[in-house]
């Protein structure tokens, strides 16, 4: 058994960090994560600099970037504009996030649920690159509260020939939720957040509820936006002890992925919220 973890560090990890690397800096853990092995990174995010300044200067990311074979490169993009420009740079794969929740929708990206899903099929209509969408607060959302598994359906369905990950964005799901909602969408991909340390177990569920793709952040990076004391994305180093001691071969290294835990906590200056980086290797693992 053999999956693909999108390392999303280097965008959404990073994104939801006090600190602001410079493009330099975001591009060597790129090219780190894509040294240990990662299969897909998600490198940069076509959004303006002044809403989101950790983000600025994805054009100097991606050409830092050194292309490893068998590595896609993804890169977030929220309307025609950051689309452009992420086929200008010259990444492989775009990832276009929608909300589930009308909320939710209009107080991140200040538009509806139906013209999010009216720009993503406009992107999937081009096809220049592959698309992945993902659904974001699938199983709760801040201002809604529980999201109707009906309506994720519904959304994901009009997606069918785009890649659909399902994100648990403020961290809320439990893992019956997660197996129910993979079922019900056939969605490969999850996007777990640890914010209720129930991030682990709902891979475990979306695993065997046949997801194949699985988002994590080296160390845990990126915050919880809507609850700044907490920790947001699963740890990929912890995602792939996990998956690796069940036999499901993930194609990492989980030295080079401690080792490039390490380097980010040097370089942040604090512990991050992985806990394999802290505990090293175990010599029967
Ligand atoms: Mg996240």
């Amino acid at each position: 058994m053999r999956v693909t973890i999108c390392d999303v560090g280097p965008r959404d990890g990073l994104q939801n960090e006090p600190e602001t690397l410079a493009p330099a800096v975001r591009a060597e853990l790129v090219n780190r994560l894509a040294r240990a092995g990662i299969r897909r990174v998600e490198a940069a995010s076509f959004v303006r600099a002044d809403a989101v300044p950790q983000m600025a200067g994805a054009e100097e990311v991606v050409a830092a970037i050194e292309r490893r074979e068998g590595v896609e490169y993804s890169g977030l993009a929220l309307n025609e504009k950051g689309y452009e420009r992420l086929i200008a740079a010259g990444l492989d794969r775009v990832n276009f996030t929608l909300a589930a929740t009308e909320s939710f929708s209009t107080r991140n990206a200040n538009q509806s649920v139906e013209e999010a899903v009216a720009a993503a099929a406009h992107i999937i209509e081009r096809a220049e690159l592959p698309v992945t969408v993902t659904i974001s607060v699938a199983f709760g959302c801040p201002l809604e509260g529980r999201v109707d598994p009906g309506v994720v359906a519904e959304l994901a369905a009009r997606f069918s020939s785009a890649e659909v990950v399902l994100a648990d964005t403020i961290g809320v799901a439990t893992p019956r939720q997660v197996r129910d909602l993979v079922q019900r969408t056939h969605a490969p991909g999850v996007h777990l957040h640890n914010t209720r340390n129930t991030g682990y177990a709902n891979a475990v569920a979306a695993l065997e509820a046949g997801a194949t793709l699985f988002d994590a952040s080296c160390g845990g990076l990126g915050g919880c936006p809507f609850a700044p004391r907490a920790t947001g994305n699963i740890a990929t180093e912890d995602l792939v002890y996990l998956l690796e001691g069940d036999g499901v071969e993930t194609g990492v290294s989980l030295d080079a992925l401690i080792e490039t835990s390490t380097w980010l906590e040097g370089l942040l200056g604090r512990r991050l919220e992985g806990q394999v980086y802290r505990a090293g290797t175990w010599a029967g693992s």
